[in-house]
């Protein structure tokens, strides 16, 4: 798994802070009480710009706490959702995966089903399609994730240099969202 360091800092300072005031906001909300773990889930969720499975964020948070349960991590993760600084994506390996929301603008996925690669892209030509088929039918759309599969670059090269081929698909973002 590859980890990207957070950039322009400054910038993010901000959000975090603003993204903490919802997440407490939230917890209380839920009559929940703020625990010291559930902060810890949060820092290291808005420090990781990634699609992360439950797994995967329970890993990072272990290198921190080794006492942070799998379960309270699951939680923390759905309290996230709810309170909508995270949300789910599926990459089409069969797992969940949760990336950051609050604030983050709109962006689907194309991901290589050999390694795993996760591109991230925005077309306002597709969104615009997308809108006026939903009108066309009638159809109020809330969210819509767009997922196309197959073979990144890399992937396409090695099959042509040999066929054979029994990786597991691993997933990690490489690109940030580009605009067209
Ligand atoms: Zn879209
Ligand atoms: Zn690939
Ligand atoms: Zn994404």
């Amino acid at each position: 798994m590859i980890l990207q360091s957070a950039s322009d800092m400054p910038k993010k300072k901000a959000k975090f802070e603003e993204e903490k005031r919802i997440f407490l906001e939230h917890i209380q909300k839920s009559g929940l009480r703020k625990t010291g773990q559930r902060d810890l889930i949060l820092e290291v969720f808005l420090r990781t710009e990634e699609h992360l499975s439950i797994e995967d964020l329970y890993w990072l948070v272990q290198k921190e706490d080794e006492t942070v349960g799998q379960t309270t991590v699951y939680r923390t993760l759905k309290l996230l959702t709810e309170a909508g600084l995270a949300r789910e994506v599926r990459l089409g390996d069969g797992r969940t995966y949760y990336e950051h929301h609050h604030d983050h603008e709109h962006h689907d996925h194309m991901i290589c089903t050999e390694c795993g690669k996760v591109i991230e892209f925005f077309s306002p030509e597709l969104e615009a399609m997308q809108d006026a088929m939903a009108e066309k039918y009638n159809f109020k759309p809330t969210h819509h994730s767009l997922r196309i599969l197959g073979l990144c670059q890399e992937c396409q090269q090695k099959e042509t240099n040999s066929l054979s081929s029994g990786a597991q698909p691993r997933v990690r973002v490489v690109a940030g969202v580009s605009k067209r």
